[in-house]
């Protein structure tokens, strides 16, 4: 049974119960009784209990049943009411009875139910103030059922108001556009408006929006904007909650409670002309967090608040609030990134300034080098060769790594520029090979002879595809030991140029597959011990590929040898 039927049945029991008249409330096709008040069920049957959910026509005889079956099943099609003649022979009683029926309708036009009316035939009719009674407490029950169907209306709003406020409130990341979608936000009830207070990072309370549905009150109160604001010794609202009340206040005089506090002359006149009814206020909550407060002015003196507005007003507020949470924590990801951006920025300048400071010396220390070893300033003795030898590798490592830095950060920052031409890759990969060619064999490691169609050509910047490649082919040398392959391939897809450097070195554990194209990520090997380098090589290449609408990615087995793949536009035919 929906809570309709039930409400509209309680109604009509609360009205009948004890009147003096038999009255009963049946349903459905084989009128079914669903109520029997004390004098029906005093005069039906001796055992009440069996009436209940079964079919009146059980507690007739087949002649009483002859009677008022018609009768009933003529009222429940038609919608209209009926007098049966008499009927005797009820279970329970013996005298002779009279019926009138009702149809109860649904507002479909539907009958709902039927009250069935008995009373001894031999009081003919029934007293004009009887009759009067009843009528008075029918429309009275009817008057519940209408009251009961405004509720259900309510709540209905009620939910479409929660799941457009979800949709509202999810839409933005953005804490000015949430606030803003929380401060349209009422009771479904006309007249009702809202106001809506937040807490700062150190406990200030600021006043988001007052929303009255009403235009001229709405413009009254716009009017009040950055003048009517949370005061410490207000009766409601957030500083009510931030003395610890809560989670909601429910005042039934708002009046005194809205002009209580110390506020302008102004504010309190405005808020005087205003109809109130009570107000509700409901805290912002995350994680027991107070973020703010929602109150709730309802626009109707005489309206109670209820356990439903409560509850609704709850949901609203705790959506908002989960809205709000998110948006703030959106809010300071972005700064936080804006600022971790920032310092990213300022290092990579400082990187770049300090590598260009230290390469000038460096260079300088070179030149000196260069210029003791000619023997220029007088012989040197053979220690004094070998210790400049070892002054100049470490002063080309310096060089070295200094120029990879700047290289990192002027392709990280976007700084670099690309000459993009048409290249054969074929001849392009050659020349790469004859570069590290001499490095091959001071390893001992076998290489064939580049794999490659003459015809492909490639769309790149000459210079860097070079720095990409010999930085490959030196990986591929350093990370093989002796005996192991070199392959240098180049291959084509419909619209790619991919060039392959493989070898059958040392591998790379698959988990570290994706981690070596950051800066300073080096695999520790315990084939190969230490090697030279600072792990800036990859970073520098896949920037430079991706530079050129490019990419590099690397395949590769432990133990078995890598593949890197670098990928690069196919030149136009
Ligand atoms: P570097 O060679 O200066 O260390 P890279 O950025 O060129 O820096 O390479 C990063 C790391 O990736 C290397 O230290 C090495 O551990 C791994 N690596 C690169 N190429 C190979 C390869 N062909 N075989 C095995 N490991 C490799």
């Amino acid at each position: 049974m929906n809570d309709e039927v039930r409400i509209s049945q309680d109604s009509f029991a609360w009205a009948v119960e004890h009147v003096a008249e038999a009255f009963a409330l049946t349903r459905g096709e084989r009128h079914t009784i669903i109520y029997a008040n004390a004098a029906f069920r005093r005069m039906a049957v001796p055992d009440a209990a069996g009436l209940i959910g079964r079919p009146l026509d059980e507690s007739l005889s087949t002649e009483a049943n002859g009677v008022l079956r018609p009768v009933l099943d003529r009222a429940r099609r038609t919608g209209l009411g009926e007098r049966s003649g008499v009927i005797v022979g009820l279970v329970g009683g013996a005298s002779p009875l009279s019926c009138t029926v009702w149809p109860d309708m649904l507002r479909n036009g539907d009958t709902e139910h039927l009250v069935v009316e008995l009373r001894r035939a031999s009081a003919d009719d029934m007293a004009p103030t009887t009759h009067r009674a009843v009528a008075e407490r029918l429309l009275l029950s009817a008057l519940r059922e209408q009251d009961a169907a405004r509720d259900a209306e309510v709540s209905r709003r009620g939910a479409a108001l929660l799941s457009a406020e979800s949709r509202r409130l999810s839409e933005s990341l953005d804490e000015r556009a949430t606030l803003a979608a929380m401060s349209r936000m009422a009771l479904p009830h006309p007249g009702d408006w809202c106001i809506v207070d937040t807490v700062g990072p150190r406990g200030s309370m600021t006043r988001q929006a007052v929303t009255h549905p009403e235009p001229a009150t709405q413009a009254a109160l716009s009017a009040l904007d950055g003048r009517w604001l949370p005061r410490d010794d207000d009766e409601y609202g957030l500083p009510l909650a931030a003395r610890g009340a809560g989670p909601w206040i429910i005042a039934s005089d708002s009046h005194a409670f809205l002009h209580s506090a110390s506020h302008p002359a102004d504010v309190r006149d405005v808020l005087a002309g205003i109809v109130t009814g009570p107000l509700m206020t409901v805290l912002l909550t995350v994680n027991e967090r107070l973020l703010g407060a929602v109150t709730f002015v309802s626009g109707e003196p005489e309206r109670l608040l209820g356990a439903d507005d409560i509850a609704l007003a709850e949901s609203l507020t705790s959506r908002s609030a989960l809205a709000l949470d998110r948006s703030r924590l959106y809010g300071e990801a972005i700064a936080l990134r804006a600022r971790a951006e920032s310092a990213n920025e300022a290092k990579s300048a400082f990187l770049g300034m300090m590598s260009h400071e230290l390469r000038t010396p460096l260079n300088a220390i070179g030149g000196y080098v260069d210029l003791l070893d000619l023997e220029l300033h007088g012989p040197l003795t053979e220690l004094q060769k070998q210790d400049l030898g070892r002054i100049r590798s470490n002063q080309r490592y310096l060089v070295g790594l200094i120029n990879d830095l700047l290289n990192l950060t002027k392709v990280a920052g976007g700084k670099l520029g690309y000459s993009i031409t048409d290249i054969n890759a074929c001849d392009l990969l050659t020349e790469c090979v004859a570069l590290v060619h001499p490095l091959i064999g001071q390893n001992q490691l076998e290489f064939d002879r580049v794999r490659c169609d003459a015809q492909l050509t490639l769309r790149g910047d000459r210079e860097k595809i070079i720095q990409i490649l010999v930085n490959l082919l030196s990986n591929a040398i350093k990370f093989s030991p002796p005996g192991r392959r070199i392959i240098v391939e180049g291959a084509r897809t419909s619209d790619r140029v991919l060039l392959l450097v493989a070898d059958t070195g040392i591998g790379i554990p698959a988990h570290q597959l994706d981690i070596i194209f950051d800066p300073f990520v080096q695999v520790k090997s315990d084939t190969l011990g230490q090697q030279s380098g600072v792990g800036l090589g990859l970073a520098i290449s896949r920037s430079l590929a991706r530079g050129m609408h490019g990419d590099l990615v690397v395949e590769s087995t432990l133990g078995e040898g890598s593949r890197f793949t670098l990928t690069l536009p196919i030149a136009a035919t």
